[in-house]
């Protein structure tokens, strides 16, 4: 059997990362780390998170479309993302909640079906609606200046005595951030 046939008959039996198979083999690193490049190229494996997958495992991941921020453009990172989703199955989506808080005037409120987001402390989804955003922190995981969010008001104050900011429910994070961006430089806010 050739050997990269029999990389993805390993693979399928649980042996995931190139190091394994290389010893499997009695081969370098970078002999396997060919082959699984060349599986790769042909579509029938995928690698994430250091683990090697057949095309069909993966499924959707592998399908995943990068999308761009509908305010500025960026690439967006999952754990930042700040989506609307829309009436007929649209959606629009923010690189972070800098972008998203800001695109919310531009939105007709009731084309809004839903708001989604991701803590910044436990990854989880999260409604924006009901989250609690540390704005004008001296943390950028992203835009700037920043608007992070939290599911908790505790963890967004506790952040904002590390970070500075201030900590606000959506409704003023909204106008919040458009304050700071007209004054340019992230200054204490005052309401
Ligand atoms: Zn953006
Ligand atoms: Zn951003």
């Amino acid at each position: 059997m050739e050997r990269k046939e029999k990389i993805l008959e390993l693979i399928t039996q649980g042996h995931r990362n190139v190091k394994t198979l290389a010893q499997y083999f009695g081969v370098s690193l970078m002999t396997i780390y060919r082959d699984v490049r060349e599986l790769e190229k042909e579509g029938r494996i995928v690698r994430k998170h250091g683990e090697l997958l057949l095309r069909e495992e993966a499924g959707d991941i592998a399908e995943e479309k990068t999308y761009s921020c509908a305010y500025c453009t960026k690439p967006i990172e999952k754990r930042l993302e700040f989506t609307y989703r829309l009436k007929r199955g649209r959606s629009i989506k923010a690189c972070c909640a800098h972008c998203g808080l800001l695109l919310y005037k531009n939105i007709r409120e009731e084309d809004i079906e839903s708001c989604m987001t991701w803590d910044f402390i436990n990854c989880k989804p999260l409604s924006c609606f009901s989250a609690w955003y540390v704005v004008g922190s001296s943390a950028m995981p992203c835009c700037s200046p920043s608007a992070i969010a939290f599911s908790s008001k505790e963890d967004a104050e506790k952040f904002a005595k590390g970070y500075g900011g201030v900590v606000m429910d959506f409704e003023r994070a909204v106008e919040g951030i458009e304050q700071l961006m007209k004054r340019g430089t992230p200054v204490k806010i005052e309401f």
